[in-house]
């Protein structure tokens, strides 16, 4: 394994595939570089050859309250039904619920599976209006976890680190929760993975490696992506992908809970930025160096 340097740290190289040497960058600085290399381009100067995915919910914000009413209206608006009795949410995508919300609240889908993915379509954009038109309650009825923001821009800001979500929500949904807390130019939407998706969380984490790979036209080892998410199935997940994990107790699952699940490291919340920081740096395989 070769050593090399950017900026003023020596690493060591998880799976580099091309390097340009340069600089330490701000976080800011490479939001707006960032925005500029969505055509499809490493932004100049910025190195990839790690990926860091972050679950949304009870990871980097609590919006459970709006997220619950917007299902409920966007529910009673395809299936003409109240919502009577929602499913458990952790570590659940919005197709998922959507149809466990059909099966406890007893409509049919017609019998074919056409006729389920037809209410699906409608549900999403039914979803992502009721969620849109929320927008102004998001940070009223919902918060930014403790230390989420200085975390995610200190991620965003180490070398060669691309990051991106990995999140049950559908995507225009991600957005608004992401923006309302000043953290959408932390992340490249592009090569997220979403819950309108249909694949496994796993896949979906092969996926984004793959779409990022493939963007930047770069290679990202499988050991040089990290997940960080707050349930019991994210961890699946990340060890499914053959992914490090970091386990966050701020949602439904306990440390123990997590620990159980097999995550690489566990945190009771975001608020160690360092913590956070020097845990991305073991697994992608660059403390080893220092
Ligand atoms: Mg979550």
């Amino acid at each position: 394994m070769s050593g090399f340097r950017v900026g003023l740290t020596t690493h060591i190289s998880p799976g580099i595939h091309h390097l340009r040497c340069g600089p330490p960058r701000s976080a800011a600085v490479r939001s707006r570089r960032l925005n500029r290399g969505q055509r499809g381009q490493a932004p100049e100067g910025f190195i990839i050859y790690r990926l860091v995915l972050w679950n949304i919910d009870l990871t980097l914000v609590d919006v459970v309250r709006v997220s619950r009413e917007a299902y409920a209206e966007a529910f009673r608006r395809v299936t003409g039904r109240p919502l009577v009795a929602l499913p458990q949410q952790a570590g659940r995508s919005d197709s998922e619920i959507f149809f466990e919300s059909l099966a406890l609240n007893d409509v049919s889908t017609g019998g074919s599976e056409q006729g389920g993915q037809d209410l699906l379509a409608r549900y999403t954009r039914e979803l992502t209006a009721a969620f849109s038109a929320r927008r102004d309650l998001l940070t009223r009825n919902g918060r930014l976890l403790p230390g989420a923001l200085q975390a995610a821009r200190a991620t965003a800001g180490l070398p060669g680190v691309i990051q991106s979500v990995l999140t049950g929500t559908i995507r225009p949904n991600a957005a608004e929760k992401l923006s309302a807390f000043g953290l959408a130019d932390l992340f490249d939407l592009d090569i997220g993975g979403y819950g309108s998706d249909v694949y496994p969380r796993g896949s979906q984490l092969l996926a984004s490696r793959v779409q990022a790979e493939e963007k930047y036209r770069v290679q990202i080892a499988a050991r040089a992506v990290v997940y960080i998410a707050d349930s019991g199935r994210d961890v699946e997940a990340a060890r499914t992908a053959g992914a490090g994990c970091i386990a966050v107790a701020s949602g439904r699952s306990t440390v123990g809970d997590l620990r159980a699940a097999g995550a690489d490291v566990v945190l009771t919340d975001l608020s160690d930025t360092a913590g956070v920081v020097q845990a991305v740096e073991q697994l992608t395989g660059v403390a080893a160096s220092r």
